[in-house]
């Protein structure tokens, strides 16, 4: 069951969301346990997102986009997950990489790029944490050293979604090593450039359609694909995270909404001493507790994609969604898993792919205790 919408959306965002759920139910729901069995990227899936315009649903119209507002945007993230976890990741790592070239890039770069990103015509990726440096990527070592022609970028990233498929990565590289986080630079890597090379994806426990890679490189960068100016990369990758954490609490959203809507099925239908369980008080209360967070964490996605919408800066706002949206997730999983007894736990019911799904929530983007501290700092800052 789909969640009613927000209100304030314009006629081209209720059209998208529309197809977008649509594709979702009937494209993506049915593949998504082979994606996870079988550990297959989504590719044919993200080529339907692609001709449905989904690829470029984070852009202006300028650049390529349906020109969707943030909380359709946020709509459309949560019915994509709520069919497979994993093509929204893979999606929503693809949006990062364009977000980063939105907000970082000139127009050059923005023609060059996003056009074909919004197409499916290039694949993105984001490649910010480092095997040394995750929660705290001021502590980067991959380095970005002037050459006659550009840069010459050397070092390693980690746990990068879609790296090792993608036509573009945005490496974030250090360019001044005494200026801290302010000597950050973020750079335009394409694929097939000589000296970049990727591992094999990583065996993950959930989302294991969204692949993961290491990369290297020891490449020569002309200048031109300098994201920004020089220094300005930090700042780029935040303001993506931003973006990106509405993103997270909306799959979040997605998967808890198919978690609780089972849940739900399974009680009116099981029958235990005599009466369906959802006769039993106890159960009741579960669902309650399970309709309240989820309603809890969607008020806080929409709050935070409200003011994206509005321009506004909404740091606060989207950690504070994306904690609690995927906190919430995990435990409305977990005991929409409990509500199915032992049907729950095996693997012909989807209820154990949502709560390894929804694991990584807790980690990427920014783990909990990141998010928590980054609302304190506003808090303490205020
Ligand atoms: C499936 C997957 C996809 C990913 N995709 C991408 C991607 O596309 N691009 C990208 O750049 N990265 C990506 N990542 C990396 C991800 O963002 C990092 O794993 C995450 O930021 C945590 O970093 P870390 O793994 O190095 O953990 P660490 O930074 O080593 O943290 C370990 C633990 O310490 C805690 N901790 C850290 N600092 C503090 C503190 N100050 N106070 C209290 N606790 C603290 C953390 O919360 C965590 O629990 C992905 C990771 C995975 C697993």
């Amino acid at each position: 069951m789909s969640a009613s919408l927000p209100s304030g959306l314009s006629d081209t965002d209720l059209a998208a969301i529309e197809t977008v759920r649509r594709l979702a139910e009937k494209t993506l729901a049915p593949l998504a346990a082979s994606v996870d069995e079988n550990a297959s990227f989504p590719s044919d899936q993200l080529r339907s997102l692609a001709e449905i315009g989904a690829l470029g649903m984070n852009l202006p119209e300028q650049w390529g986009g349906p020109g969707l507002s943030a909380l359709a945007l946020s709509v459309c993230v949560e019915a994509i997950a709520a069919g497979c976890a994993s093509t929204a990741s893979a999606l929503t790592a693809h949006f990062l990489a364009t977000d980063a070239v939105l907000i970082g890039g000139d127009d050059r770069m923005r023609a060059r790029i996003l056009p074909k990103a919004a197409t499916g015509d290039m694949l993105g990726a984001f490649a910010l944490t480092e095997p040394r440096a995750g929660s705290n990527p001021a502590d980067m070592r991959c380095t970005a050293l002037k050459t006659t022609s550009g840069y010459h970028l050397s070092g390693v990233k980690h746990f990068i979604s879609n790296g090792g498929l993608a036509d573009f990565i945005i490496v974030f590289a250090v360019t001044d090593p005494a200026a801290g986080h302010k000597g950050i630079s973020a750079f335009l890597v394409e694929k097939g450039t000589l000296g970049f090379t990727a591992s094999q994806p990583e065996k993950t426990m959930g989302l294991r359609g969204g692949h993961v890679f290491e990369l290297s490189f020891e490449c020569d960068i002309a200048a031109e694909n300098l994201v920004g100016p020089e220094g300005s990369g930090f700042r780029t990758a935040m303001k993506v995270l931003d973006n990106g954490r509405v993103e997270v609490a909306s799959m979040c959203l997605g998967i808890a909404q198919v978690a609780l809507d089972a849940a739900l099925g399974w009680v009116k239908q099981r029958m235990i001493g005599g009466q369906p369980l959802a006769g039993y008080q106890g159960i009741q209360w579960m669902l309650a507790d399970m309709a309240t967070q989820l309603r809890a964490a969607r008020l806080l996605t929409e709050d935070a994609a409200a003011k994206r919408a509005q321009g506004m800066r909404f740091s606060q706002e989207a950690s504070m969604a994306k904690l609690f949206a995927a906190e919430a997730a995990g435990r409305i999983a977990d005991v929409a898993l409990q509500i199915h007894g032992g049907y729950g736990f095996v693997r012909d019911l989807p209820l154990e792919r949502h709560m390894r799904d929804l694991r990584i929530m807790r980690i990427y983007e920014g783990s909990s205790e990141v998010q928590r501290t980054i609302i304190a700092r506003h808090l303490i800052n205020q």
